[in-house]
């Protein structure tokens, strides 16, 4: 198969193991992972590569399962300090690159005055992860500040899109509550965010440190997990809003184990790797609570925690 595969100028390796790129430090090998060194070196091998061969890219695997059996084909990790570059420009905007981790786009922004972008600080994943989930929390989502993005399609066709709302004559990217319409197949490569003001740099700082012990004090944030496993029935600004871990916790599942995986005593929309959880454990796990939720609250709740590759 190597012999099929287009040469590249970054890294290609054979039988991956995956595990340590995601927080929940489970999951099966890659067949191939590809770390590109650069656009063009994604764009060519895209074109190249044989269109069978199934393409799958993650961040910093911090709201995915991958399951026991690994991954078909190529992942794609854009991570390094090409793809994790950032910087503020003038309008209030930063244009960054999609393994630019939230937190570091915060704090660029903050660093150059520009406020609006705190938020991102309290999503531990990267920026490419957050425009595929719309990533937000306290009342912003990445749609709120999305100016523009491109990227790339399988057969490495690069596309633009505008952000909801913004000025252009690219398509507008449709986003809602953890959810994008953006093409499956989109590998995002780079995005121009926009604050909303200014105030000085050590104010927004400030402000980013207060919503990091914030989500300590509430979050099991040092624990091998993935965030919210499920989406809120409801999206933000709906009246009387349900939100997942209610409907967890009346559930009786708070602290629910099956195998090394275990509903998160602390916050009961977080499933935790107590150690030795699989993958089929973790998924099993959330069954059981989808199942029991289901049973006794009558709501069917979505996975918001994206599960992917091959059962063992
Ligand atoms: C402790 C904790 C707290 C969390 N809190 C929140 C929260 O408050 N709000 C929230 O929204 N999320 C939260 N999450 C979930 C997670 O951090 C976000 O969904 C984040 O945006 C995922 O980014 P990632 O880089 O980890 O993506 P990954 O988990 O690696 O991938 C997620 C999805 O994005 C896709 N993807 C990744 N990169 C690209 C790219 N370049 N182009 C196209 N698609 C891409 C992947 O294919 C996959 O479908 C939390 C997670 C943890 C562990």
């Amino acid at each position: 198969m190597i012999a099929s595969l287009p040469p590249v100028r970054g890294k290609l390796m054979q039988d991956a193991s995956l595990a340590p790129y995601t927080w929940f430090r489970v999951g099966g090998p890659a067949d191939w992972l590809f770390l590109p060194a650069d656009e063009e070196d994604l764009s060519s091998f895209l074109k190249s590569l044989d269109p069978a061969i199934p393409v799958t890219v993650l961040g910093v695997g911090s709201n995915v399962i991958v399951r026991d059996g690994g991954i078909e084909g190529v992942v794609i990790r854009l991570m390094g300090k090409y793809w994790g570059a950032i910087e503020s420009e003038g309008d209030l905007t930063v244009s960054a690159r999609p393994g630019a981790l939230d937190l570091a786009v915060a704090k660029t922004a903050a660093r150059a005055g520009i406020k609006g972008l705190e938020f991102l600080s309290g999503i531990p994943g990267s920026l490419g992860g957050a425009t595929r989930t719309n990533a937000g929390c306290y009342g912003r989502e990445l749609r709120d500040v999305l100016v523009s993005l491109e990227g790339y399609r399988r057969d490495g066709t690069h596309v633009s899109y505008r952000g909801p709302g913004r000025e252009g004559t690219a398509p507008e990217a449709g986003f809602s509550y953890r959810h994008t319409d953006l093409p499956d197949d989109l590998i995002v490569t780079k995005l121009i965010l926009q604050g909303t003001g200014t105030d000085a740099p050590d104010k927004i700082l400030e402000e980013i440190e207060a919503l990091q012990t914030r989500r300590a004090e509430t979050q099991p944030i040092k624990e091998k997990t993935s965030g919210s496993t499920f989406a809120n029935p409801d999206p933000p600004g709906t009246p009387d809003q349900r939100s997942a871990w209610k409907l967890i916790d009346a559930a009786g599942c708070r602290g629910l184990k099956v195998g090394g995986a275990q509903v998160s005593p602390k916050h009961c929309n977080f499933l935790i790797n107590t150690g030795d959880a699989t993958a089929a454990d973790l998924e099993a796990l959330g069954e059981l609570v989808r199942a029991r939720v289901l049973d006794t609250q009558g709501v069917q709740l979505r996975w918001e925690v994206r599960r992917i590759g091959r059962t063992a």
